[in-house]
């Protein structure tokens, strides 16, 4: 059986003015799968799910759900399923928990998809904090409950791809399993993830396949497990004394 893939990303590239940020990435993401990309600060992490979601214009093909993209279009990117949690969250400080994820499936809604009120309880079954203090502002929350009301925002979308831009930062590191474990049930739900990260040590332990991005190109990839035992990794990333910021050899 060939697996169906639902984002094939190809030769894409983002420049800041002269200078490329992203180089010539290809990657894919199959349906059911974790797929992450690590990499230290500044590689071009956020830049790629930026322009993947249409927020930046790119060079290069977006295909997505078997429709190629040429230059991306975020209403439309939303429109067809794909959502991101960005690294800073975004969320309303001043509206309650409740209204932030109702904002979440406005798009839904306009589409005539009147269902957010049995999202709301599959959100609040996977993230009981949160429903404990729906009517808290989201201002007032915990870094691990924003992160939580970001996620859960992105969910009342239905989201088939979902995109995370770091889950793990500044969170504590129980916190973080907590992200990590709603990461994992989410795929049993049948979510796609794209997910991007610098803790590669917790998103290598849930992801199915890996891809390392530094200064803007991909230079590994291959299935999780294998990269988690590959000595390149584990000296730049994992090992004792592999901080993040470190990079692999050349
Ligand atoms: P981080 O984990 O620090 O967010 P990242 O891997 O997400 O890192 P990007 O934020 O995508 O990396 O940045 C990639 C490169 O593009 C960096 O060199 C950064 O300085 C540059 N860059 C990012 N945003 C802009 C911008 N708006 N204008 C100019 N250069 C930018």
């Amino acid at each position: 059986m060939i697996d169906k893939i639902v984002l094939d990303i190809k030769n894409l590239s983002v420049s800041y003015g002269d200078v490329e940020a992203v180089s010539n990435i290809s990657l894919q993401v199959k349906e059911g799968q974790i797929v992450t990309v690590i990499g230290p600060n500044g590689a071009g992490k956020t830049t790629m799910l930026s322009a993947v979601m249409g927020l930046l214009s790119s060079k290069g093909v977006v295909n997505f759900e078997g429709v190629a993209y040429l230059s991306p279009d975020v209403e439309e990117m939303v429109a067809q399923g794909m959502n991101l949690v960005p690294e800073k969250r975004e969320l309303f400080s001043e509206m309650s928990i409740e209204d932030n994820l109702i904002l979440g499936a406005f798009q839904r809604h306009r589409m005539g998809r009147r269902d957010s009120a049995k999202t709301m309880d599959e959100v609040f079954a996977l993230f009981p904090r949160l429903k404990e203090r729906r009517n808290q502002m989201a201002g007032t929350l915990s870094g691990g409950e924003r992160q939580m009301l970001a996620v859960g925002r992105a969910l009342m979308a239905k989201p088939k791809l979902l995109m995370l831009d770091e889950p793990s930062l500044g969170l504590a590191p129980l916190i973080v399993r907590e992200i990590f474990r709603i990461i994992v049930e989410l795929k049993r739900r049948g979510v796609s993830i794209l997910l991007v990260e610098q803790n590669a040590r917790a998103a290598l332990q849930v992801a199915d396949y890996a891809y390392v991005l530094e200064t803007g190109e991909l230079k590994i990839e291959g299935p999780a497990s294998e990269l988690a035992d590959d000595p390149r990794i584990i000296a730049a990333y994992l090992g004792l004394g592999g901080k993040h910021q470190d990079k692999l050899a050349g």
